[in-house]
């Protein structure tokens, strides 16, 4: 037999199919990685509950952050390679378990990230007025399942805004609550996040720090730029800062903040503008109210060498019309997945997920939902890159290879009902979010309702029936 002969008979060896659950940017850094290798020919299935990709690229980037939000034209050449297939709009654990799913690929990476807020669990936490920032960033995004009603209550004629916590999602809600519509109107923010916000009279926001200023988890570029705003000014009590005599913080992140903060020290309130005040050694005790927000109760905390803090037994309270907890996301379990319920990630190993502790073939995690919420978005590719640097070698040991069905995973959702959203209907969104940006001079709005956002991707199953129409 011939060489020829022999290729023409020899079936190539299938793909490997891998189905990653979670289209944000830990998933399509892992669809990258995946098909960016030669060794080992894939297939990748990108799954997402939305209609739409990119998970906090579009669903947790300040949306003011323009040139951050742009990282989803870079994320998008992912979605366009032709062994990555995005199907979205399909819910792992509803309209597929995931024992199903793991029947039809030859394996698995979980990245669907750590969608929830993490509780305070102190008094008051529950009043209206008393928001997740969260559930707050997740409607000023235009999230799909965001609930209007509540926060746009909650937003209704605040004037006195605290935020608990120091990272950098807090500085993104302060700036965002103080930002004038001018400095908004370049975003995509839907036009009612737009009009709530212009009609939210916020004079001040106070962002609650429970140690002190050498350990806030905020980032000093975004600590920086607090100071550039167009109708707010930043204030810290000096008293509160390490004085210039005392040796800088060893971490140079916390000295370079320390640095900032210290330029913010002598900045007094000016009329007509409204203030971030940033208060440091502030435990937050309770919030205050009857049948909605009034303040928090704040005791004073002194932290020592290893930077724990501990209360001094002085208490004040702080009057707010809105509180916004923001203490950190946390991952959810998906049915049938092993969660670690301390840390809220799966157990894994190098990626590798462990069930009972020990590996489980074939199946993976990446991202927020592996290594908890920390990071900035590119953590998530060497993140993404360890996790399928571990899913080759165990193809390469033989421990996966291909076994999946040979059901098309699409198929089998519509079969059960399910409606998935493919390239092209993503694609008819984003140019209805571009089309509907343009009527008002903007580069796009964010379409948040989801019955609009399937209205919208089917409009490329019409264009496409419309060409073969045509066509025939
Ligand atoms: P984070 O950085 O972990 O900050 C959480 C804050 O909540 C900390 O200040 C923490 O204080 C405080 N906290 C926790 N429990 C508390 C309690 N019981 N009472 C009072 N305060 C409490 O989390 P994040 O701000 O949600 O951000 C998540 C990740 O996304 C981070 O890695 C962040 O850098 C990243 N991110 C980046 C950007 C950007 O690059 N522009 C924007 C947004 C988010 P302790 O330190 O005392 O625990």
């Amino acid at each position: 037999m011939s060489d020829a002969e022999e290729t023409a008979s020899t079936p190539a060896p299938r793909r490997l199919r891998v189905a990653v659950v979670g289209a944000g940017p830990a998933g399509i850094y892992a669809a990258e990685a995946l098909t960016r290798q030669d060794d080992v020919p894939v297939a990748v299935d990108l799954i997402d509950r939305l209609p739409t990709p990119f998970g906090l690229v579009r669903h947790g980037i300040a949306p003011d952050h323009l040139r951050m939000r742009a990282l989803r034209d870079t994320l998008h050449g992912v979605l366009d390679h032709e062994h990555v297939r995005f199907v979205g709009n399909v819910e792992i654990g509803t309209d597929l378990s995931l024992e199903e799913l793991r029947r039809h690929v030859d394996a698995v990476v979980y990245t669907y990230g750590a969608s929830r807020d993490r509780a305070l669990s102190i008094e008051g936490e529950d009043l209206p007025g008393s928001i997740a920032a969260t559930d707050l960033v997740g409607w000023y995004c235009g999230h799909p399942d965001a609930d209007r009603e509540r926060i746009e209550a909650a937003l209704q004629g605040v004037r006195n805004a605290i935020v608990i916590g120091v990272g950098n999602v807090a500085l993104d809600v302060a700036r965002v609550l103080v930002r004038t519509p001018e400095e908004l109107d370049p975003t995509d923010m839907p036009q009612h996040v737009l009009d709530a916000l212009a009609a939210a009279p916020v004079e001040s926001v106070t962002v609650l720090g429970r140690r002190g200023p050498a350990q806030a988890s905020f980032t000093t570029k975004e600590l920086d730029e607090l100071g550039e705003l167009a109708g707010a000014t930043v204030l810290v009590d000096g008293a509160d800062l390490p004085g210039e005599e005392e040796p800088p913080p060893a971490d140079r992140l916390k000295a370079r903040n320390i640095k900032v903060l210290r330029g913010y020290a002598p900045n007094t309130a000016e009329p007509g503008r409204a203030t971030i005040t940033l208060r440091f050694f502030a435990r937050p005790a309770r919030i205050v109210g009857e049948d909605r927000v009034t303040g928090v109760e704040v005791e004073r905390t002194a932290v020592d060498a290893d930077g724990r803090a501990t209360g001094t037994g002085e208490y004040t309270t702080l009057p707010a019309d809105l509180v916004v907890r923001s203490v950190g996301y946390r991952g959810l379990p998906l049915p049938g997945l092993p969660l670690d319920t301390s840390s809220n990630t799966v157990p894994n190993e190098a990626g590798r997920v462990l069930r009972d502790g020990a590996p489980s073939a074939g199946e993976y995690v990446a991202g927020w939902i592996k290594r908890g919420p920390t990071g900035v978005v590119g953590t998530n590719k060497h993140d993404a890159r360890e996790t399928v640097a571990t899913l080759l070698a165990d193809v390469q040991e033989g421990t996966i290879a291909p076994h999946g069905d040979e059901d098309d995973l699409v198929r089998t959702l519509r079969a059960r009902g399910a409606d998935p959203v493919l390239l092209p209907n993503w694609k008819a969104i984003d140019a209805a979010e571009t089309a509907l940006g343009a009527t008002r001079g903007r580069q796009r709005t964010t379409i948040h309702d989801r019955d609009d956002l399937l209205a919208a991707a089917r409009a490329a199953e019409i264009e496409a029936e419309a060409e073969a129409a045509a066509d025939s």
